[in-house]
């Protein structure tokens, strides 16, 4: 097992670092004071310096301007991008459009990647995925109550999503809807793309989440589809394809989320060994002269890089082995990786005292807005089911002396 990446790699991946310490960082004061308006033609200039580096859109095809990085390389890249909040948007790679586009680049027929997957790789659109519904349970997502039945050439979709991130400013939606109710549970839904100007498309509200119902790409939306027509041409893939293409779509972007979280984790460690360098504690005494920061910091590092290490060895299996190889291993990484995240960020508040929970720092928005990490992308409890099932599966026969 080798994790070691090219030169040419280490030498982007040390260009990003140096473009988020220098070009983003500085950058957070009026992201943190939701000055989105203000921020928005500030970032498009980073973009475009990103594109002048020719680290655009890095995950995709080389035909689309990206690497056709493996999976290692671009977690390592995610890894360093996590460090800022507008890391991965500035260089193009940020959920939900990446994951669309990949299931776009699988699925979509030519209409629909001129349509759709062009305008969204290039930046010019962006996108939101709508699966989540307000009433029925996210981690049994076979239950879903939202459909799309066919009248003419039309699917009109009815039902109540929440939680379609980013959807406010979208070009469009890729929904998630039953139209196939007599089929078995896990062939009854299909993916539609369904453009956010289509009436009937009612985004109702930024949902307030820990506080804030942000804006823009930053935000969160409840939505109400009513009698809401596309055509049938919007169909992704085949009918009742909906949950063999959401798992194509989780597999990767498991990896991309933990690795994210490692950078976060990274940059609150960096603030936390800082803070207790500087900080008095009493007359010629620093917080770092205090064995419980001590062991905050010890604890945090050896967390790190445990959570790190797990991350890089199955982001390698998909590599090596494939997706269904690496599946206990992707379950691991999800809910070991969400809680080093919260453990790292809630020492690193606790060190700050009262500056920890103001937002003259990072590490509050980090604490607020990663809460969520244990929810999404499958809560860590289903996480840690499926995680005992395969592994009770190895003891059936098994004889343990
Ligand atoms: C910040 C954020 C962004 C999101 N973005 C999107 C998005 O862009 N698009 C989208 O469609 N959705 C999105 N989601 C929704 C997310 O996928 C769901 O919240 C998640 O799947 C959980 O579903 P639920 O909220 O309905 O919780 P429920 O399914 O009601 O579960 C509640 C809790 O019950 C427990 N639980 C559930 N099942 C089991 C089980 N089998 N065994 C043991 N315990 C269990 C867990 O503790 C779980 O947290 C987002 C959520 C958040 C918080």
């Amino acid at each position: 097992m080798d994790f070691q990446v090219s030169e040419k790699m280490q030498i982007i991946l040390g260009m990003i670092d140096e473009f988020v310490e220098k070009e983003l960082i500085p950058l957070e004061k009026d992201f943190l004071a939701d000055n989105m308006d203000k921020l928005l033609p500030e970032l498009a200039k980073k973009q475009d310096m990103v594109r002048q580096m020719e680290l655009w859109a890095p995950l995709h095809p080389k035909e689309f301007g990206g690497m056709e990085l493996t999976l290692v390389e671009s977690a390592l890249m995610f890894e360093a991008l996590g460090r800022c909040p507008l890391g991965l948007y500035t260089f193009g790679c940020q959920a939900p459009d990446a994951g669309n586009i990949e299931i776009l680049h699988k699925y979509a027929t030519d209409g629909q990647r001129e349509k759709y997957l062009h305008p969204l790789v290039e930046g010019k659109i962006r996108s939101c995925f709508s699966m989540t519904e307000v009433e029925m349970p996210g981690s049994n997502p076979v239950m879903l109550e939202t459909t799309a039945e066919k009248d003419g050439d039309d699917y009109v979709i009815n039902g109540h999503k929440w939680y379609t991130s980013s959807a406010d400013g979208s070009a469009f939606a890729i929904v998630m809807a039953v139209t196939n109710p007599g089929a078995q549970p896990h062939k009854q839904a299909s993916m539609i793309i369904v453009p956010t100007d289509t009436p009937g498309f009612n985004l109702v509200r930024n949902i307030p989440v820990m506080g804030h119902a942000g804006s823009g790409y930053f935000s969160h939306a409840e939505i109400l589809y009513q009698n809401c027509r596309v055509p049938q041409d919007n169909l992704l893939g085949p009918e009742g394809h909906g949950f063999v293409i959401a798992q194509e779509r989780l597999g990767p972007g498991r990896i991309h989320h933990c690795m994210r979280w490692i950078g976060i984790c990274n940059r609150a460690f960096d603030l936390m060994c800082a803070r207790a360098r500087d900080r008095i504690a009493a007359p010629g005494k620093k917080l770092a002269s205090r064995q419980i920061i001590q062991a905050w910091i010890a604890e945090s590092a050896a967390e790190i890089q445990a959570a790190r290490l797990m991350v890089l060895h199955a982001a390698w299996r998909i590599d090596n082995e494939g997706s269904k190889a690496a599946r206990k291993d992707i379950s691991l990484i999800k809910f070991v990786v969400a809680n080093t995240l919260q453990r790292v960020l809630d020492r690193a508040l606790q060190v700050y005292g009262g500056l920890g929970m103001t937002d003259d720092t990072i590490i509050a928005f980090f604490f607020r807005h990663e809460r969520a990490a244990r929810i999404y992308d499958g809560a860590d409890e289903v996480h840690k089911v499926s995680v005992a099932r395969q592994i009770m599966k190895g003891y059936e026969n098994k004889v343990v002396r």
